[in-house]
């Protein structure tokens, strides 16, 4: 097994020659929970986009589990086991939590015989997991389009576990530890204080059984979940270490206070 999930060589993506990412170098190894942080416009969205074959870079390389994944599409690379969760939740509003999770689970399936044949034992079993494993026991058989701006958020890091081949309602080869790779993009914008300490505890009872990426604003988020930040500014890693090191760092002093704070999107 390749020790490092993730290898980033060189990468350089050009909009009409503006350099979103600028000769950047990453490494994360299987198994890790990584935060990455950095003031708006450093490329940090732009980042996952090429990890997941929505952008192409213009030079360099992402390696996934040392397999160099240029050629391939998005679903191709969907597959080998990276799963993205977006800023805003995409969950259907209309449909039950449970059934939300049901769907994550079949997602090779159509909708309709998901949601009208009978759920195997197993699978009953997964989705009483991953309810628990979400806080979101008591809500099952609620519309999704009913839960708070936290519970969503939750549900939908709930639905990626499930497609996740880590997960026993995934395919079956591929699980073991770490093997998938969860991207999250800021989990915690406009989330109260008590929803953001649940989606932190979330995250990290998913690193046991996941490598995770996570790029975050919110400081007080960062240091409950981090063990090793990196800093992205102006397409490249600015500096990287403990959440201690990374604060303190003149560097990084410079960049967050060279620019007033603002939210993404
Ligand atoms: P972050 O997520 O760190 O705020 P982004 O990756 O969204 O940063 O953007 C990095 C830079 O690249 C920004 O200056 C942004 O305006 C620019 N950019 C992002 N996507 C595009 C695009 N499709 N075309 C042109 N410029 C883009
Ligand atoms: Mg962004």
């Amino acid at each position: 097994m390749n020790s490092k999930i993730l290898e980033i060589e060189n990468l350089t993506v050009s909009f009409d020659g503006f350099k979103a990412l600028n000769q950047l170098n990453f490494s994360m190894d299987t198994g890790e929970l990584r935060v990455i942080i950095g003031p708006n416009g450093a490329g940090k969205t732009t980042f996952l986009d090429v990890i997941t074959g929505k952008v192409q870079p213009t030079t360099g390389q992402v390696l996934f589990k040392g397999r160099n994944t240029r050629r391939l599409s998005e679903h191709q690379i969907a597959r080998l086991g990276i799963g993205r969760k977006f800023q805003t939740p995409r969950v259907y509003l209309n449909l039950t939590v449970r059934e939300n999770l049901d769907l994550s689970c079949n997602r090779n399936q159509n909708v309709f015989a998901t949601l009208f044949k009978p759920t195997s034992v197993a699978e009953r079993h997964t989705v009483k997991n991953l309810l628990a494993t979400i806080g979101l026991t008591r809500k099952a058989e609620m519309k999704a389009e009913l839960l708070s701006h936290g519970e969503k958020q939750r549900l939908e890091i709930g639905m990626l576990v499930a497609q996740s081949p880590a997960h026993p309602a995934g395919r079956a080869q591929r699980n073991r530890r770490g093997e998938h790779l969860l991207l999250v993009d800021e989990p915690v914008a406009g989330l109260t204080d008590s929803e953001t300490e649940q989606t932190g505890d979330l995250l990290l009872n998913l690193a046991e059984s996941h490598s995770i990426l996570v790029i975050e604003h919110d400081m007080e988020f960062v240091r409950q979940i981090a063990r090793q930040v990196t800093v992205l500014h102006q397409g490249a890693v600015l500096c990287e270490g403990s959440i201690e090191e990374v604060q303190n760092d003149p560097q990084v002093i410079e960049v967050y206070l060279g620019q007033p704070y603002e939210q993404d999107e």
